[in-house]
């Protein structure tokens, strides 16, 4: 099997040495296999995304010597794909529209002494899990404002027990349930980040995720979402992630590291790949 592997920046702002790290990575994971490494535009936050940030993704990776090939996937292109996963996912039942603002899930935390922490934070209490259809049809119905949450618990009984393969930490039993019922969809934003990732890597033949080991627990929920969508289950390799000297991670802030300050002040792609080690 050709090993693909893919690089996934979001045009929000300029990249990083962080970013030419995953990137070369990804790039070398392929090649290092006679393989392909594709590119895709994670752009489903349309507020944040902007034109310039994505021509200058392509100028720094073509400058970095990286060619992914004829096409690029943008998620903005694919909200009716995402659309048909949800679709997948409620005809199981496994989805339910939310009404809550972040205040009125801080409220009932708070009222309920407190939530139990995931890897993102305290979990959702479940306020709008069991509300009946009549209620839910009818706000709908107002044009109340829902994102669309996954009921983990019946998701996880649904696809019994998982696992997955990390090249450099082994076999992985997923505990998706540590993130509670996550938000699949927005009102304006039509798909997350775990839906619209997981639907792509399947979609773009990806066999070999690489990214960020800040991404590490979230692949339990990329998991459960290939078992119940029936998607390709690809190998992961979360890798390392950069530090500037005070052992802080790169951000797109930090405007001294992106690869078009470096490269505007004389920097060669050879540096690059020095700067960051590979
Ligand atoms: N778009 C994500 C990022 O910029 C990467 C997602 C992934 O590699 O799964 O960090």
């Amino acid at each position: 099997m050709t090993t693909v592997t893919r690089f996934a920046p979001s045009p929000t702002g300029y990249l990083h040495l962080g970013h030419a790290y995953s990137a070369l990575f990804a790039a070398d994971a392929a090649a290092d296999q006679g393989g392909r490494f594709v590119l895709r535009l994670e752009d489903i936050d349309q507020a944040r995304c902007r034109p310039e940030f994505e021509h200058q993704i392509y100028d720094d990776l073509a400058w970095l010597g990286l060619n992914w090939g004829p096409s690029v996937r943008r998620q903005s292109d694919h909200f009716a794909d995402y659309q048909d996963a949800l679709d997948q996912l409620d005809e199981m039942a496994l989805l339910y529209p939310c009404f809550c603002t972040r205040k009125d899930i801080q409220a009932e935390i708070a009222a309920s002494g407190g939530a139990p922490h995931g890897p993102d934070g305290p979990l959702y209490p479940g306020t709008c899990r069991d509300l009946s259809p009549d209620v839910t049809a009818s706000r709908i119905a107002v044009g109340e404002a829902y994102a669309l949450r996954i009921n983990m618990a019946a998701a996880v009984a649904c696809a019994g027990p998982l696992s997955w393969y990390d090249r450099e930490a082994g076999t992985i039993t997923a505990k998706p349930e540590r993130f509670g019922d996550v938000v699949l969809a927005r009102k304006d934003t039509p798909t997350s980040y775990h839906l619209a990732v997981t639907w792509d890597d399947h979609v773009q033949g990806i066999t070999l995720v690489t990214r960020g080991q800040d991404l590490f627990a979230a692949t339990d929920v990329h998991r459960l979402l290939q078992s119940l969508l029936n998607l390709n289950v690809p190998d992961y390799h979360h890798h390392r992630l950069l530090t500037d000297d005070d052992g802080e991670r790169y951000a797109k802030r930090n405007r001294s590291v992106t690869l078009k300050s470096l490269r505007d002040a004389g920097k060669t792609p050879g540096d690059i790949r020095t700067m960051v080690s590979l």
